[in-house]
């Protein structure tokens, strides 16, 4: 059977994770969010204790655990940590340890190896120009830093966490611009990526607008 890879990337807060995993749920596919393993990886490190600078320590950490990810449960050695990795403290040490070779490497893997059991969608930072560059259909959502800065903070007012707005989008200009400017796969439109401004769009637009061209693409 023919397995499909559809791959959402873009920077923090443009809405990939709701908007993939509805994209998945409607095709049937299943959503594979490679933020939450980037998260996970900064857990270990930190339960560590090693340097988080230090990208051959880190490499060295991530050899030595277990990552999986079941439905939408974050795991680490069997130890389900799905609220753990959303906290803004492991939000801001998942985007620095981002930048090392070894910490992407070690995670690449892992990416791959979800591939050709089942159909996908992807999303994350890097996942249509390295992870999965043959995928059958890439997306890179965006909107302004003020949007996203919006919706993030309602997010985190939602779940109940304080939080000012203006460290908010002070939090996630930071953390796009160390994904855009690192040397390792850094934050791109990936080759014949599709550009999606979602600024002005309903959730419910971004997921049509994808699914359309999901059925364009993919019984071409
Ligand atoms: O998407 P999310 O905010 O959960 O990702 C956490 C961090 O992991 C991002 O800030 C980014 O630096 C990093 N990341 C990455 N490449 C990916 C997915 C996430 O560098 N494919």
């Amino acid at each position: 059977m023919n397995h499909h890879i559809i791959t959402i990337d873009g920077p923090a807060g443009s809405g990939k994770s709701s908007v993939a995993r509805e994209v998945a749920n409607r095709l049937g596919f299943t959503f594979l969010d490679t933020g939450a393993l980037y998260r996970a990886a900064a857990v270990a490190i930190r339960e560590d204790g090693c340097c988080a600078q230090d990208n051959a320590a880190c490499g060295r950490i991530l050899k030595q655990i277990r990552l999986d990810l079941s439905g939408s449960r974050v795991f680490l050695n069997g130890r389900d940590i799905t609220e753990e990795i959303r906290s803004p403290h492991i939000s801001e040490l998942a985007s620095s340890i981002a930048v090392h070779p070894s910490v992407r490497s070690e995670l690449l893997g892992i990416q791959r190896s979800f591939a050709g059991r089942t159909s996908l969608v992807v999303e994350g930072r890097d996942t249509g120009s390295v992870v999965f560059p043959d995928a059958d259909l890439k997306i890179f959502l965006d909107a302004t830093p003020e949007e996203r800065a919006r919706r993030r903070h309602e997010e985190l007012r939602l779940k109940g966490s304080a939080s000012v707005m203006d460290n908010v989008l002070k939090d996630l200009k930071n953390r796009d611009h160390r994904d855009e400017t690192r040397k390792v796969s850094p934050l791109v439109i990936p080759e014949h990526g599709i550009v999606v401004d979602t600024t002005h769009l309903s959730f419910d637009e971004v997921v049509e607008k994808i699914l359309s061209l999901a059925r364009d693409r993919l019984t071409d």
